[in-house]
C-alpha cells in the first residue's frame, strides 16, 4: 500500500489555497513551517517492575497567536510526520473558526488499551513533566487537550502534574478537556461531534448547494454512514439521528456493518463496549472488509476515525454526495480530486471538526477568568424575563403555568451558553468559507485554507516579523 506523508498532504492543499492569497513566498513559507518540534524518549516503570521507553512528541506549528493549542494523541501510529500535520491543521482550523490560538499537537506512541490505568497515569504525568521542563506547556504558551486515545481523565492528570510544578494563578488553563470538577467545562466531551452536526446541518440547509449535488434541503430522512464510533463519531451520529437522519452503516477497526432500515446507535454502542468491536453485531449485515461500508449508496459519509482512509484506491467507489470530515485528514489529496470531479461536496476537517477546539477555547477563557459562564447573569436574565412575562399576563389576561414560566424565563447556564457559542461559531464559519468558495470558484477545503492563510498571514504582516 502507498505511504502517505500526512504533512505533505496538508501542504498540498495549503499550496493550492495560497495561490488565491496576496502574501509573498516568504510569509507563506513561514505560515507553513512547524516552529518547534519536540521528540522525547522517557522511561516509565511498568506494574511488573520492568522499564519501558516511551516516545512522545509535541509540535508547535505556529506562534502567530499564543498560546498554541492542540490535543495529545495516544496511538501506536503517532510519528513526527503525523504530529506535524495535525499541528498544522490545528493552526488552520483555529483560524477558520476565529479561535485566537496558534496550532500545536502532541502524541504518545502507545496503544493505551495495552497499559493499566496506573501505567497510563505514570506515562501521562512523566510526559507532562517533560513538556514543563522544555517550556511546551502553560496557559500562556501551549495548551494540550484530548485527542484520539485520550480523554478527560488524562487531562486531569496533566493539570494536576502542572499545578505541582507551577504556582501560576492561571494554572487551570494549562490544559483543556478536563473533568468538570477540575476546571473543565460542560459540553466539552461532546463538542467536536456537536460541531460536526452543526456544520453538516448548515450545509444541508442551503437549498441551492444541496440541489447542486442532487439532494433535498434539510437533514430529515437523509441516510448516512459513519467510520469510527469513538467520542467524535458517536456524538456526530447521535446528533444526526436526533435531527432525523438515518444511520445505515458503521465502520470500525474490526469490521463494517450495514442496514438500510437504520441501525440503533445505542444498542450498537452497548455491543461495542461488551465485545470491544462491532464485528458480529446481529441487527445488520456484516460486510466483508472493515471499510466496505464506506462504498455503499448513501447521502452522507462521515469519516470520523483516522487520516488517509479515503485514497485513490477506494475514492472512485464512494457514492455519498456529501462527505463530512469529522476526523483529521481522512481524505487524501488525490481522493479529494476524484470525489470533487464526481460532483460531491466535501466539508473539510479544517472547518468541520473545529467544534472541539472552539469549546476548549471557552474552557480556557473560563479558567483564566476564574468564573463560570452564566454565573453573573443567569439570575438577572431570569428576573428580567419574569418581569416581561408578568406584563404580558396583565395586558393579555393569559396566565402562564409554573412549567411555562420556568421554561420561558430560563436564564442561560454554562451548558446553554457553550452550546449557543458553538452553534454561532460553526454557522458563521460555514457561511464565511462557503462565500469564499463561490467567490473564487474553488472547493470548500481550498476556501477554508484561503480563509486561514489570510487570517494568519495578516498577523505576521501586522507584527512586523520580517523587519
Ligand atoms: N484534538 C482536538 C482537535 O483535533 C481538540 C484540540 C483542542 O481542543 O485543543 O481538534
Amino acid at each position: 500500500m502507498q505511504e502517505y506523508k500526512f504533512f505533505d498532504q496538508v501542504n498540498k492543499a495549503f499550496d493550492r489555497a495560497a495561490a488565491f492569497t496576496k502574501f509573498d513566498k516568504g510569509v507563506l513559507a513561514q505560515i507553513k513551517a512547524c516552529n518547534d518540534i519536540l521528540h522525547i524518549q522517557f522511561p516509565i516503570e511498568m506494574d511488573d517492575g520492568t522499564i519501558r521507553v516511551i516516545d512522545g512528541y509535541r509540535v508547535e506549528h505556529s506562534h502567530h497567536k499564543m498560546p498554541t493549542k492542540g490535543g495529545i494523541r495516544y496511538s501506536t501510529m503517532v510519528s513526527e510526520d503525523e504530529t506535524m500535520a495535525l499541528a498544522a491543521l490545528m493552526t488552520y482550523k483555529c483560524a477558520v473558526v476565529d479561535v485566537p490560538f496558534g496550532g500545536a499537537k502532541g502524541g504518545i506512541k502507545i496503544d493505551p488499551r495495552k497499559f493499566s490505568v496506573h501505567e497510563l497515569e505514570r506515562i501521562t504525568r512523566r510526559y507532562t513533566f517533560e513538556l514543563f521542563k522544555k517550556n511546551f506547556i502553560g496557559p500562556g504558551n501551549d495548551v494540550p487537550a484530548p485527542d484520539m486515545g485520550s480523554g478527560a481523565r488524562e487531562m486531569g492528570w496533566i493539570f494536576d502534574t502542572y499545578r505541582q510544578l507551577s504556582d501560576d494563578i492561571n494554572a487551570e488553563g494549562c490544559v483543556t478537556g478536563k473533568p468538570v470538577g477540575q476546571g473543565g467545562i460542560r459540553g466539552r466531551t461532546e463538542a467536536t461531534g456537536r460541531g460536526v452536526f452543526f456544520g453538516i446541518r448548515e450545509a444541508c440547509d442551503n437549498a441551492e448547494d444541496m440541489k447542486a449535488i442532487g439532494l433535498e434541503r434539510g437533514l430529515e430522512g437523509k441516510t448516512f454512514v459513519i467510520q469510527g464510533l469513538g467520542n467524535v463519531g458517536y456524538h456526530s451520529a447521535k446528533y444526526m439521528i436526533e435531527a432525523g437522519a438515518i444511520l445505515i452503516g458503521v465502520a470500525e477497526y474490526d469490521g463494517s456493518i450495514y442496514n438500510e432500515k437504520g441501525i440503533d446507535l445505542e444498542k450498537l454502542m452497548a455491543y461495542k463496549t461488551e465485545h470491544r468491536g462491532i464485528a458480529g453485531y446481529a441487527n445488520a449485515k456484516n460486510l466483508e472488509t472493515n471499510t466496505a461500508v464506506l462504498e455503499v449508496e448513501c447521502d452522507i459519509l462521515i469519516p470520523a476515525a483516522l487520516e488517509n482512509q479515503i485514497t485513490e484506491m477506494n475514492a472512485p467507489n464512494i457514492k455519498a454526495k456529501l462527505i463530512g470530515e469529522a476526523a483529521n485528514g481522512p481524505v487524501t489529496d488525490n481522493a479529494h480530486k476524484i470525489i470533487k470531479e464526481r460532483g460531491a461536496l466535501i466539508l473539510p476537517d479544517s472547518y468541520l471538526n473545529a467544534g472541539g477546539v472552539t469549546v476548549s477555547y471557552f474552557e480556557w477563557l473560563k479558567n483564566i477568568q476564574h468564573v463560570r459562564f452564566g454565573r453573573m447573569e443567569k439570575r438577572f436574565e431570569e428576573n428580567s424575563y419574569k418581569k416581561i412575562l408578568s406584563v404580558i399576563e396583565t395586558i393579555s389576561d393569559r396566565k402562564f403555568t409554573n412549567a411555562e414560566l420556568a421554561d420561558l424565563a430560563k436564564g442561560g447556564g454554562e451548558r446553554d451558553l457553550v452550546d449557543s457559542g458553538l452553534e454561532e461559531t460553526m454557522v458563521n464559519a460555514y457561511n464565511e468559507i462557503n462565500e469564499l468558495r463561490k467567490h473564487h470558484n474553488v472547493d470548500l477545503r481550498t476556501a477554508a485554507l484561503i480563509s486561514a492563510i489570510n487570517k494568519v498571514g495578516f498577523m505576521y504582516e501586522g507584527m512586523g516579523i520580517f523587519p
